[in-house]
């Protein structure tokens, strides 16, 4: 179980050690960290976000924790320089193209909810989204046209090996939860949309245990502030999941506890190769302080244990810790609460 951790910039190394601290406390047989650079602190130390040594290490690891980057020493930085350009490089390299992001409501928190408290308490879902292709990297351009008026186009395009294996990760952990998958497109209007309706329903047969709805995009959003409960993992392409898991994100509430995985076609001796990492990003106005919610990158590290180790039942003990700190009051500071980064990781690690 090699495991490398990049903590990266702001408070990306506050929360990725409460994180390791959580995984320590399982003491799982042959589990090896090492750490490398990222982001800002990479460039500072190596003249580069994403080092040579650090791709190196990814690509030897089964599994990756990644904490943030971002920073504001390095906003002048030609864009190849600038932090970002880390989680784009790895995500290009490993081949990552499955991108998982859970919404739940946890007990007690229904408040935090941008929707009233009773819709937001039955928010348990799974986003799937795929991460390598559609408008975002499909032919581009702006040109003008014979009457002067200027035009810009994307091209969105799906080939059905790429439909196929985004739909391959999603039934498998539908298969894992509550066996209902809702495929999300457009394909009243769209060609790219009816492609991947009928590769969906092609792979469908390969998991008869899981029940499959399809449904357009403009009704799933409608739906995901109406009937939340619906859902339980939505798979969709890049461009409808982008604007459905930001709007799933804060459907439950804080940023402090939105967790995610990355996951590639690469098998290890354990499980899926993934690389995992909280939603929010480096938080510069607070980093140092000892005030940042570690809870999203523990839950983060909970999803490494439950998608490339196979460790279910040590995923699920996370999460149910987690969770009881937060219906016995433990709140961060994005939760309005006081409890610094290092006391929410000792309250969470009291509750394993
Ligand atoms: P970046 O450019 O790295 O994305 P950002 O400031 O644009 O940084 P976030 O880092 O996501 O975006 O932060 C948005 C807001 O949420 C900030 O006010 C930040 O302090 C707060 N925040 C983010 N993560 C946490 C956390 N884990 N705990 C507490 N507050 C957080
Ligand atoms: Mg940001």
């Amino acid at each position: 179980m090699k495991i490398a951790i990049f903590p990266g910039d702001g408070i990306g190394p506050e929360v990725t050690r409460e994180a390791v601290r959580v995984l320590q406390a399982f003491d799982l047989p042959g589990m090896v960290l090492f750490e490398g650079d990222v982001g800002g602190a990479a460039y500072h130390r190596h003249g580069h976000p994403l080092p040579a040594e650090t791709l190196e290490m990814a690509r030897a690891a089964d599994a990756v924790l990644f904490g943030a980057v971002g920073d504001p020493a390095c906003d002048g930085l030609e864009r190849h320089l600038r932090p970002e350009q880390a989680i784009l490089g790895l995500r290009a390299e490993l081949g990552l193209f499955a991108n998982l992001r859970p919404a739940t409501t946890f007990p007690g928190l229904e408040a935090m909810s941008a929707l009233r408290p009773e819709i937001a308490r039955a928010i348990d879902l799974l986003i799937v989204r795929e991460l390598n292709g559609d408008v975002y990297f499909g032919d581009k351009g702006t040109r003008t046209l014979d009457d002067g008026r200027r035009q810009g186009w994307d091209m969105m395009a799906y080939a059905e090996d790429e439909v196929r294996r985004i739909t391959h990760v999603a039934f498998r952990a539908a298969r894992g939860r509550d066996r209902r998958l809702v495929s999300v497109d457009k394909a009243n209007v769209l060609e790219t949309s009816q492609l991947w309706r009928d590769v969906v329903n092609e792979v469908a047969a390969d998991y008869p245990e899981v029940a499959l709805e399809h449904m357009y995009v403009d009704n799933a959003a409608m739906q995901l502030v109406r009937d939340p409960g619906r859902f339980d993992v939505v798979v969709t392409g890049n461009l409808f999941g982008d604007i459905l898991s930001d709007q799933a994100s804060m459907c439950v509430g804080s940023i402090g506890l939105l967790a995610s995985a990355s996951l590639g076609e690469r098998r290890t001796a354990h499980g899926t190769f993934g690389l995992y990492e909280p939603i929010h990003g480096s938080a510069p106005d607070i980093a140092g302080k000892g005030r940042a919610n570690p809870m999203a990158t523990i839950l983060s590290a909970a999803m490494m244990l439950r998608h490339s180790f196979g460790r279910e039942a040590e995923a699920v003990r996370i999460e149910a810790a987690v969770a009881k700190a937060l219906a016995e009051g433990v709140r961060g500071a994005d939760l309005g609460g006081d409890a610094g980064t290092e006391a929410v990781g000792d309250a969470v690690l009291e509750r394993l």
